[in-house]
């Protein structure tokens, strides 16, 4: 038997000298080609200020929408940070609408990355876009966000075929900056590609030390001279991992954008197992 191959999933390059923006993120729409628009998620917790350990926001992305009561909310627009009490509280209100929908916060039982912490976003993201779209292309990516792609109709479809396990698609609301003349949507549809699973960590979260005030991990740094091996493998086409920064993905996501002409998809680096 042949042994299974992996890649890492990296942006096209992007120029270096390009302005960044913190509050927003700056779509790319082919190679070196700027849309001017932005993607961001019109909901998301803010971050929070605990007395004892200082600031907390984790960046975390829920494959849920963010429920219809809060949208209004002052504290889940991404302003922040908010004292942890004022926090807790709207966690707290959250859980109980969350709980209705069937979706239980349990800690023991989620993702760590999954629970309901200062700085998560909530679905649908938003792609603002100028009155003259920009260019079509299969893959948009975010200066900010170097692996975090918005798809177009094409790339779901083709993953959904072939059943790439560890990925979710979620709509994007399209807005006009200014005076829509067009419909935006005439540019979509357009989905945010989600990886929806980590794997193995190093860290054991039951030891850890946490704070005793608001409960965030004191999380040691990740060892300089880890590397990617058989043990952080998972059986998910796609997924993250803890020892490298970007995306994990199996020989079927390598095959499936060979035989696809996507525009301005993905660069796949051959990944080195260490024990495969
Ligand atoms: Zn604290």
């Amino acid at each position: 038997m042949s042994k299974k191959r992996y890649w890492e999933w990296q942006r096209p390059e992007c120029p270096q000298n390009e302005p960044e923006r913190t509050e927003f993120l700056r779509m790319e729409s082919g190679r070196f080609k700027f849309t001017y628009g932005w993607m961001y998620a019109k909901y998301g917790l803010s971050s929070m200020e605990c007395p004892i350990c200082g600031v907390w926001e984790e960046f975390g992305e829920f494959s849920f929408e963010c429920p219809e009561k809060f949208r209004s909310h002052p504290n889940l627009t991404m302003r922040g940070p908010v004292l942890y009490r004022v926090f807790a509280n709207l966690v707290q209100e959250m859980e109980k609408e969350f709980e209705k929908q069937g979706i239980v916060f349990d800690e023991k039982k989620m993702d760590r990355w999954l629970w309901l912490q200062p700085g998560i976003r909530f679905q649908p993201w938003t792609f603002r876009i100028p009155c003259h779209p920009p260019q079509y292309s299969s893959f948009f990516w975010g200066c900010n966000t170097p692996f975090t792609a918005i798809v177009a109709e094409e790339v779901k479809q083709a993953f959904e075929k072939q059943e790439v396990a560890g990925v979710t698609f979620h709509p994007i609301e399209i807005a006009y900056v200014d005076e829509p003349e067009e419909n935006p949507e005439s540019f979509g549809p357009l989905y945010r590609l989600r990886v929806s699973h980590f794997g193995p960590d190093w860290r054991d979260w039951d030891k850890l030390e946490r704070c005793s005030y608001c409960g965030q991990y004191l999380a040691p740094k990740r060892p300089e001279d880890i590397q990617f091996s058989v043990e952080h493998l998972t059986d998910y086409d796609m997924f993250y991992t803890y020892v490298l920064p970007g995306y994990v993905v199996s020989e079927k996501v390598y095959d499936l954008l060979q035989s696809h002409n996507f525009s301005n998809g993905p660069t796949l680096k051959p990944l080195d197992v260490v024990g495969l």
